[in-house]
């Protein structure tokens, strides 16, 4: 089902011809912030410099207009994915982190004969589990002075505990600004589980009746859109997409666009992986956000970094540059299944100062897990 507008139309009314069937057109109830027809602004138009060079999408010039098809929809959500789908589980996610460094760092901590565990070995196998050096050296030197009549195990295990953010567990999609749809972006590297964690997540919110829709916001691959798709009909949500090399703003703008008419409750766009320097990267967000202020003016969208948990301090390092450009809200740790060293989380939580808000467990739908602080430590230490 297509719904086509081109930029040289009018945004308010699509052609005769290109107007969606009754049944989808937006009326006066489902505008929630109608603020007449849209007038671009061409500086939010202008093709990125940056986009000639060495990143250049794959089938357009950055610099064409983008007139291709804007909507691409799955009729009305139907969640077919969660009800079939097993949940995975922390236990199991844990598995390989629990028979990695934590068995090896209980073995010490327990074996502690009264004399006080080798903390130097202590040290180093929290080290060796992602936790980070000056980190680890913390944990220890305030572990020893807590002298906890719990033991050295009880000493390390709150040391550790205390480094995760206080907070509720998990994380609820909350409107953007009064009666609009909650608007999550999803930043991070290529690779690292992005547009899996998407589809994941839409797959939870679609789940709980929650009305969603995709914004296929990293225009750079063209892959990232066919895979996105992939995801949306799995997760039987709706998503709104340009042809590869468009502006992602306009995606964006066309995804609440879309959001509003419809009633959405959750907007989830994508966004590019890797854009070559910092400035290109935060010039992308800004924009991207300046897009969304435009629609709904006041919107507060949320920004989570999906980390991939086997690149260790590699991942922790990209996470700081990403909050130092764009400021992130939450981070969710993929593939906490595939490592032996799940001690990255509190280096995240402690380094960063940002939430954990989810872990990916494995590549299916219920494969994503809300995080929880007091749950995950009690798993690490079994
Ligand atoms: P993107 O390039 O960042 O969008 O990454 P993808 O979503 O395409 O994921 C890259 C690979 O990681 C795919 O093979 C996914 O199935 C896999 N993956 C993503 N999340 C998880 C996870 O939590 N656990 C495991 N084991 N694999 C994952």
């Amino acid at each position: 089902m297509f719904w086509k507008r081109r930029r040289d139309e009018p945004a308010g009314e699509p052609a005769e011809d290109q107007r969606p069937p009754e049944d989808e057109a937006p009326t006066d109830d489902d505008a929630i912030a109608n603020d007449g027809p849209w007038e671009p602004d061409p500086a939010d138009f202008e093709p990125d410099a940056a986009w000639g060079a060495a990143g250049a999408p794959p089938t357009e010039s950055a610099a064409e207009p983008n007139l291709e098809p804007i909507f691409l929809d799955a009729p009305e959500p139907t969640p077919v994915l969660p009800a079939t789908e097993p949940a995975g589980s922390l236990d199991h996610g844990l598995e390989r982190t629990r028979g990695g460094f934590m068995s090896r760092l209980r073995g010490f901590l327990v074996g502690d004969d009264g004399t006080g565990p080798s903390w130097d070995d202590v040290e180093e196998t929290l080290i060796a589990g992602d936790v980070g050096a000056a980190l680890a050296m913390d944990v220890v030197e305030n572990a020893r002075r807590r002298r906890d009549p719990g033991g050295a195990e009880a000493a390390v295990r709150a040391e550790l505990a205390s480094l995760l953010v206080e907070r509720e567990p998990g994380w609820e999609p909350r409107p953007s600004v009064a009666g609009g749809p909650a608007i999550l972006l999803i930043v991070g590297v290529n690779g690292t589980g992005k547009t899996t964690t998407i589809g994941k997540l839409a797959a939870r919110y679609a789940g709980e009746g929650r009305h969603v829709l995709l914004a296929a916001a990293d225009t750079f691959r063209a892959a990232a859109i066919d895979q996105l798709m992939i995801w949306a009909d799995r997760a039987g949500v709706q998503i709104v997409s340009h042809a590869p090399g468009a502006d992602p703003g306009a995606v964006v703008y066309d995804a609440l666009d879309a959001a509003i008419a419809r009633g959405a409750d959750l907007v989830i766009a994508d966004t590019a992986g890797r854009l070559h320097t910092k400035s290109n990267l935060m010039d992308e967000l800004t924009k991207i956000r300046r897009i969304i202020d435009k629609r709904l003016p006041g919107a507060t969208p949320e920004t989570f970094f999906v980390l991939d948990a086997t690149t260790g301090q590699n991942g922790l390092q990209q996470a700081k540059a990403f909050h130092e450009a764009v400021g992130l809200t939450g981070v969710v740790l993929t593939k906490l299944d595939s490592t032996a060293k799940g001690g990255i989380v509190f280096a995240i939580e402690h380094d960063l100062g940002v939430p954990v808000r989810f872990v990916g467990v494995g590549e299916q739908a219920g494969d994503l897990l809300p995080f929880d602080p007091e749950a995950f430590v009690a798993a690490l230490f079994g």
